[in-house]
């Protein structure tokens, strides 16, 4: 007698985001659906079932109510939650603009007044539930997506790298375009993942796969601000991809 064997779930789903995960994975899934069984990407197909997944990714920031339910159900459904996207890993420009402006002023400015969106500060994942992995990007790199699937299909964590887009630069042999070229690179307090894909090209990093561990910010103001960079424009850069209000009000830079 044949034992058929059960192939691993896995879940894609999106909150509040601009769906660039989704486009990544669904890209991307065509390669590994020999080993796996799609059980829900309501982005992607009509028929979904979220029970007994063994790995969900979720692209998106918690932003509304229903977002929280959401998550909070994918996360008690899932052995491995994995965070994909700045949105998901650290809340990215709605955190970011929730920093400044109230949720509820943002939604009146835009929609009609009695609209029905429950709008909240934006927040990543893990501010409501435990998550596994954490994998940052704007959007997310397909080959760190596809690693992160092959470990977790093995029951193994992955490694995720936690140096700055430096490394990565300097593993290409680019040359600097912060130092050569005295472009704003945030290449030095980034995390690294895209394989230094803007320096490759001669361009400035500006950020977007959120911090690296242990972010050296005042440093990298002060010679943004040795550059002749004025502070808000600074603040906008250093900000929008997921370094939290809070610690930019306390770099040491020139004001
Ligand atoms: S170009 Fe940017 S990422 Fe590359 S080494 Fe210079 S500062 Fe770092
Ligand atoms: S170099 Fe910087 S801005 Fe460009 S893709 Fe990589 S992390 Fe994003």
């Amino acid at each position: 007698m044949q034992i058929e064997r059960r192939l691993p779930r896995i879940a894609v789903q999106g909150l509040t985001g601009c769906a660039g995960e989704l486009l990544v994975i669904l890209e991307n899934l065509g390669s590994v659906l020999p080993f796996v069984q799609v059980a829900s990407f309501p982005f992607a197909q009509s028929k979904n079932d979220l029970s007994d997944i063994d790995i969900a990714f979720v692209e998106g920031s918690v932003s509304q109510k229903h977002d929280i339910d959401s998550i909070k159900e994918i996360r008690a459904r899932s052995k491995w939650l994995v965070a994909v996207g700045n949105c998901a890993v650290h809340g990215c420009v709605q955190s970011s603009t929730c920093s400044r402006y109230k949720a509820k002023e943002l939604v009146e400015a835009v929609y009609a007044k009695d609209s029905p969106i429950e709008a909240l500060d934006a927040k990543p994942l893990s501010s409501y539930v435990n998550v596994d992995v954490e994998l940052s990007g704007c959007p997310i790199d397909k080959n760190q997506f596809l690693a992160v699937l092959a470990s977790l299909l093995k029951d193994h964590l992955p490694y995720i790298i936690d140096r700055p887009v430096c490394l990565e630069c300097k593993m290409r042999e680019n040359g600097c375009v912060l130092i050569e070229k005295n472009l704003p690179c945030l290449g030095p307090v980034t995390a690294a993942g895209c394989g230094a894909l803007c320096p490759s090209f001669e361009a400035a990093c500006y950020g977007c796969f959120g911090p690296c561990k242990d972010p050296q910010l005042n440093a990298m103001a002060t010679v943004l601000s040795e550059k002749g960079y004025n502070l808000s424009d600074i603040l906008v850069r250093l900000g929008t991809f997921g370094i939290p209000e809070q610690v930019l009000s306390n770099l040491d830079v020139k004001r």
